[in-house]
């Protein structure tokens, strides 16, 4: 409405202008040309000569659309084509009749005293030393204006019609569009940022909509990645939960017995001499239980929490694995385990901390060790691939069942609880491991079939790699 309004507006402004310059105009232009029309066909007149009687001077002014008039030099009036000339005053004061007497053709504009309407008077020498003057009504020249300035304005009008059309189409074109533009606002402002608008275009309105699309796929970009860091802040807070219990709960089963056993002692039982060595052993079984899951426990915090000093530098894979193999053997002797390495390659290096290699070939020996009967095998391998080397623990134990081994990663996560616990473990050998080889920029894996044997395995970079904060140290100068 504003838009057809405003164009109303501009056609009423533009046509009283075209109004007033063609009334201008074409009054100045018609007024000019009948003057010259009339001194023109006043001279034929006078030139014509003939008698002044009046009838003659009447059928001449009719014959010429004009009043004709005829003043004498004295200034009289001798005929008039539509007055009495008995009854018409001196004319010689005339401006237009004294320029003619005087030998000019003269003109003038002024209400008739005789007839009392406007007229344009032209006078020219007339016979000897007279005057002849033609009028006409000055309405006769705005007859003709008004017929002119009605065409013009008519054709203007005609002209502007479709201009009309024109902008009514436009804004309707432009008000769906407004209208499409401020829905998706509304939508937006609702939190429905899926929402897109379809086809904005190019123009300002077309940019207007592209900008309210990006802003609402920024929104809802946004919003997902809120959404995904509070389900990974609800995830972490139920770890966190799960974590304080499993703490507890395993800090509680060995004070327990520690404390029941100690009260049992105290209550006699020390004096027992079948019962009190075995309770005495009970209670340091517990202790030290209660020393390797604390020593764990602050392993893993520290580890997770990136406060583990490492000390980077490149190691001989054979060297780190035959280290650990050695100190675990009199282990596996005693169990009559085999105890085996594989390393292919004498000279292949990597690039770590050499004690949390340690510990991680540690944890991995120690469950293959507990986990694999008499007469079984455990094979240490160490082999290079794309810029990484992968450790292995390959034993020949109880294995894993396939469901179980998603999980077996997750602190305090153990497929046999009970036996777990038997053996002395704590339930976080495998999560410190996986922390250990991440914080190398490694990864860790299992592939197990249950009473075949398992395989652990994780990966270290062969050279820097850059991830690691540490300064890095040069090759151990022992070869093995
Ligand atoms: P734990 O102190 O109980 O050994 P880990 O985190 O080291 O804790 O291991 C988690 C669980 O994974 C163990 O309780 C055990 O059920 C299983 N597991 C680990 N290593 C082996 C293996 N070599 N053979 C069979 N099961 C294993």
């Amino acid at each position: 409405m504003k838009l057809i309004l405003a164009v109303l507006g501009v056609l009423v402004v533009a046509l009283t202008a075209v109004d007033f310059l063609v009334s201008q105009v074409t009054e100045r232009t018609y007024r000019e040309s009948l003057r010259a029309e009339l001194v023109e066909k006043g001279q034929m007149l006078a030139a014509s000569g003939g008698d002044v009687s009046s009838r003659r001077v009447r059928a001449i002014g009719e014959a010429a659309a004009a009043r004709l008039t005829i003043v004498a030099a004295d200034g009289r009036v001798v005929a008039d084509s539509e007055a009495d000339p008995l009854k018409m005053e001196n004319h010689r004061q005339r401006p237009e009749v004294a320029q003619a007497l005087a030998g000019q053709a003269g003109w003038v504009t002024r209400n008739s005293p005789t007839i009392g309407v406007d007229y344009l008077y032209v006078a020219v020498p007339f016979g000897r030393g007279d005057a002849l003057r033609l009028a006409v009504p000055v309405s006769k020249i705005r007859e003709h204006v008004d017929a002119v300035r009605g065409k013009v304005l008519w054709s203007a009008l005609l002209g502007f019609i479709p201009s009309i059309l024109l902008a009514a189409l436009f804004s309707r074109h432009v008000s769906k569009r407004l209208a499409a533009i401020i829905e998706y606002a509304g939508k937006l402002a609702q939190g429905d940022f899926a929402a897109r608008l379809q086809n904005p275009g190019h123009d300002e309105l077309g940019v207007l909509g592209a900008k309210l699309n990006d802003t609402g796929a920024k929104l809802e970009n946004m919003v997902r990645e809120l959404d995904h860091e509070h389900a990974e802040l609800e995830k972490l807070e139920r770890i966190r939960k799960d974590f304080v219990i499993n703490v507890s709960h395993e800090l509680r089963t060995p004070l327990a017995s520690i404390q029941g056993y100690t009260e049992t002692l105290l209550d006699g039982a020390i004096n027992d001499p079948l019962h009190n060595v075995k309770f005495l052993g009970i209670i340091r079984q517990n202790a030290e239980r209660l020393t390797r899951l604390t020593a764990d426990l602050l392993a893993l915090s520290r580890v997770e929490q990136g406060r583990q000093k490492f000390q980077f530098g490149s190691y001989y894979v054979r060297h780190l694995i035959e280290e650990n193999c050695d100190s675990m053997r009199p282990m596996a002797e005693k169990k009559n385990v085999a105890m085996m390495v594989d390393v292919a390659d004498q000279k292949a290096e990597v690039f770590c901390d050499s004690e949390a290699v340690h510990q991680m070939l540690a944890n991995l020996l120690d469950n293959a060790l507990k986990y694999t009967p008499e007469g079984g095998s455990i094979t240490v391998s160490g082999t290079s691939e794309g810029g990484m080397v992968r450790f292995s623990v390959r034993d020949t134990g109880v294995g894993i069942p396939a469901d179980e081994l998603p999980r077996l990663f997750e602190r305090f996560y153990r497929v046999d609880k009970a036996r777990s616990r038997e053996l002395g473990g704590t339930g976080l050998g495998l999560a410190i491991v996986k922390h250990l080889a991440k914080s190398h920029g490694g990864e860790v894996g299992v592939d197990s079939e249950v009473n075949r044997g398992s395989t652990f395995w994780f990966t270290l970079p062969i050279e820097d790699n850059g991830k690691m904060a540490e300064e890095a140290l040069p090759v151990q100068s022992t070869i093995s």
